[in-house]
Order: structure tokens, then sequence, then C-alpha cells
């Protein structure tokens, strides 16, 4: 299983920056990714087709989407649909993420559409998940997991293919807070993910990739990245410098 480190990019960067940001990337950790590593690069959707220019030509630099609707086409102003991810260039789109839900107000049915959309439609879907503090602090954080996960995996075919599907766990007290999960925290709720998604899916639930992201930065990467059922992470703060993100990309 190759492990998914990914660099998501909210709502920084013009298409120059972005495709700068991008081509230094690859000449930091190109020749130097491991073979077990795929970089994912999610920039926002103005610099999509640009930041696809400079990841060109390297195949495990794959181009991901930050969000989608949930239809084919149509009056959805301000919105844009799988099939126009996939003509830029992306292989994945993040659906989920905690300022989607927390900011924006997106509900779990409403990602729970969008995973199984988006899936249908031939993107491969990151589905984030994660417990806010007061959740936490009151012991609900697997009551919260479950949720989540039951919701956002209603719709999805249970025949998927299980590298297209990956669920990302992001404590939504340790998201741009520069305070981590501990390991403990970290293997517990990743233990408690994989054991849903075996629920869920089978044998196939092993192999479905499941990334921590929450404050990842280069010198807290390396112990990550080997905990128990960690299969990559997701990077806001920290991807958004080349020299930052590689040296995520390649903590050993
Ligand atoms: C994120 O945006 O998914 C994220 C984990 O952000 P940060 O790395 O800045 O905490």
């Amino acid at each position: 299983m190759k492990k998914l480190m990914a660099a998501n990019w909210k709502m920084h960067k013009t298409t120059e920056e972005a495709f700068d940001t991008a081509e230094e990337l690859v000449a930091l950790c190109g020749a130097a990714l491991p073979e077990d590593r795929e970089v994912l690069v999610i920039p926002p959707f103005t610099a999509l087709r640009r930041t696809g220019q400079a990841l060109a030509g390297n195949p495990r630099f794959l181009l991901g989407g930050q969000n989608f609707y949930p239809e084919e086409q149509g009056a959805f102003t301000g919105e844009i649909s799988p099939a126009m991810l996939l003509d830029v260039g992306c292989a994945f789109v993040l659906a989920g993420h905690s300022e989607r839900r927390h900011v924006l107000g997106e509900t779990d049915e409403m990602v729970g559409r969008k995973v199984a959309f988006g899936l249908e439609r031939g993107l491969s879907v990151i589905l984030c998940v994660g417990e806010r503090i007061d959740e936490r602090r009151a012991g609900q954080v697997e009551q919260v997991l479950r949720t989540q996960l039951d919701k956002g995996l209603a719709g999805v075919d249970r025949g998927v293919d299980p590298e297209r599907l990956v669920v990302a766990y992001e404590p939504v007290w340790a998201i741009g807070t520069g305070e981590v999960a501990g390991p403990q925290e970290i293997v517990q709720a990743h233990a408690f993910v994989r054991q849903e998604l075996v629920r869920a899916f089978g044998e196939a639930g092993r192999e479905m990739r499941i990334q921590y992201g929450g404050s990842v930065k280069p010198d807290n990467a390396a112990e990550i990245i080997h905990l128990d059922n960690v299969d990559g992470v997701l990077v806001g703060g920290a991807s958004l410098r080349a020299d930052s993100f590689s040296r995520i990309v390649l903590a050993d």
C-alpha cells in the first residue's frame, strides 16, 4: 500500500504561485521519492490546471480538488462538478473537510452524497472525519467517528476499489492550531477507523488508506507516518512551502 502524502492548499496561492510551489516540490522530492509513496497536491480550483502542468510527467505526483457538488451539471451557481475536476486532471477530491463541515455548514448527509457521487463519477475520494475538542473531552470520539463514517460511506458501492477510497482522520482541534494529536490518540482513532472500514467493506477495508491530518510538520512527520494504520498524511499549513512539505513527504 503506497502512503498518500497530501498537500491541502485551501484558499491560498494564485496560479503562478501554485505552479512555482509545485515545480519546486517535484524538484525537491521527485528523484528521492520512495517507491511506496504518492504525493497529492490539492490547490484551489483556479490553480488546478497550472499546478497539473508542474506535476505532469511524474506519475506518483497527483492532483486533487478540494470540493465539488454532487450533481452532473446544472443551476448550482458557484459549484463545480466531478467531470470538471476530471477534465483538469484531478485524480482525487476531498469530501467533508472540517472547514466545510464547521465553517460552511456541510452536513453528514451532504458529505455522504459527495463521497458516493464522486466515486461513481470516477474520482478517488478522501473522506475527512474527526471530532471537536468538546466531543473528545466528553469521551465521544468513537461515537462521532462512527456517525461520520456511517453517513459518509452510506451510499458507497460495497465493491469499490479500495485504492480509490481514503479516510483522513483529522481531529478538528488539531487542524491549523499547532496542536498535534499524540501518538496514542492517533493509533486509537486509526484502529477504530480501520475496524469500521472492515465492518463496512470486509477484507477490502484493510486495503483502504487512512491518513492523519492536524498540524503535521517536518519535525513530527517521521513519528506519525510510522504509527500503526497511518497510511499517509493530509497537511495544510506546512504544505504551503515546497521546502517544508518536501521534508514531510520524504520523512523517514
Ligand atoms: C488540513 O487542512 O487538513 C490540515 C490538517 O491543516 P493543518 O496541517 O494546517 O493543521
